[in-house]
């Protein structure tokens, strides 16, 4: 089946009470069983939910896996892979991570004695160098945040593999409409399902899918164990989400080339970050294992100045100021202020993340109005 089809179908049957097309929101604490242990499959909702499941039966398929689960935030599903690790493991991550990421591997995991290595994953070999016989886990994002670095899966799954370690890939950017890291050799696929699968901006939610009954079992004792479960509310509301996945990528892509396009042309734009300009230096990579390029886009001003950037964040007028991503509404973000502020000035220009660096998660909007938007805020 096709990504479309199973976006919309995977998982879902009608409801078995009434025929209702649509899951129900089951908004429920625990099940009636006839007998003791005689039941229809569901003891208590931090276990199982029905409407929770039809959203991990669906993602787990749009995702090419086998099983999905869902948690509270994305985070909290990250918080569960690490918890499949033991003192002494040793982690190796990208070293541009999504801050959450990077807090709670440093101040929480550190602490309880595993070791993580960030690095600049552009470089394999560099890689291969630090993977040992501790090497447990390999945390991949890819297009990194700001600025939208390619990593290729393909070869840290060959690394993971040489050294008994497994492959995570946060896939929140691309989304499985335009990469399906399972199938190039990752182990596990987290989710931020706040961002691009819920879609709207209205939900807050986590999501691991994995393809190996073992790693899933080991997902679903600790899900259930530290008990970071999303309810059936925000399930139904991703699931909805989802019916939508592939039309509203499709519209972010191509807004986002045009938006890439014309920034690349303005006198006063000096670098773009999108994966998609043969310009981009793992453009080649993004070609082979994304099918589309995205709507997420970073960019800097010539003189790199703050106020400049300020200046053009304050003046826009359909680009909202906001933290968060892959709404259908366009939201303008400066890192340096932002997201990125608490790391030291040097640090954070080490990876790009310069005064006038601004991020752009481009929406559905009319293109036309977008372009206008920052054509106005530019001048
Ligand atoms: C937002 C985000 C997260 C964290 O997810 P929450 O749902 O906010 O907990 C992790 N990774 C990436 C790439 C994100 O954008």
């Amino acid at each position: 089946m096709k990504f479309g089809t199973k976006a919309i179908h995977a998982g879902l049957e009608p409801d078995p009470a009434t025929g209702a097309i649509m899951t129900p929101i089951y908004q429920t604490s625990t099940y009636i069983q006839e007998e003791v242990g005689v039941h229809k499959g569901y003891e208590y909702s931090r276990t199982g939910n029905p409407t929770r499941s039809a959203l991990e039966k669906n993602i787990a398929a749009i995702e090419n896996g086998k099983f999905g689960a869902a948690f509270g935030s994305g985070l909290a599903a990250i918080d569960c892979v690490m918890k499949m690790l033991k003192p002494g493991d040793e982690v190796i991550s990208t070293n541009d991570l999504y801050g959450g990421t990077y807090r709670i591997f440093k101040t929480i995991f550190e602490q309880y004695g595993i070791k993580f290595h960030f690095v600049a994953m552009g470089d394999v070999a560099g890689v291969e160098k630090i993977a040992n016989e501790k090497t447990k886990l390999i945390w991949v994002e890819t297009p990194t945040n700001p600025t939208m670095q390619i990593i290729d899966i393909k070869a840290m799954a060959k690394i993971a593999k040489a050294n008994n370690a497994w492959l995570a890939v946060d896939n929140t950017f691309a989304t499985p409409y335009l990469q399906t890291p399972l199938d190039l050799g990752a182990d596990i696929v987290m989710h931020s399902a706040t961002k691009y699968l819920g879609g709207h901006s209205d939900v807050v939610m986590g999501i691991l899918v994995a393809k190996d009954e073992t790693i899933a079992n080991e997902i679903y004792r600790i899900q259930n164990s530290s008990g970071a479960v999303c309810g059936p509310m925000d399930s139904f509301l991703v699931l909805r989400g989802i019916k939508t996945l592939h039309i509203r990528m499709q519209q972010h892509c191509k807004n986002g080339k045009e938006i890439a396009e014309f920034l690349v042309g303005h006198p006063k734009v000096d670098t773009v970050y999108w994966p998609g300009l043969e310009s981009h230096r793992n453009h080649n990579v993004a070609k082979e294992q994304m099918k589309d390029f995205g709507g997420m886009i970073s960019f800097t001003l010539k003189g790199d100045k703050l106020d400049d950037a300020l200046n053009i964040v304050k003046k826009l007028k359909i680009f909202a100021l906001a933290e968060s991503l892959g709404g259908v509404e366009s939201l303008i973000g400066h890192p340096a202020t932002m997201t990125h502020a608490a790391i030291p000035k040097e640090e954070r220009e080490k990876s790009g993340v310069t005064d006038s660096l601004i991020r752009l998660s481009v929406g559905i909007e009319d293109a036309e109005d977008l372009l206008a938007d920052l054509k106005q805020a530019l001048n």
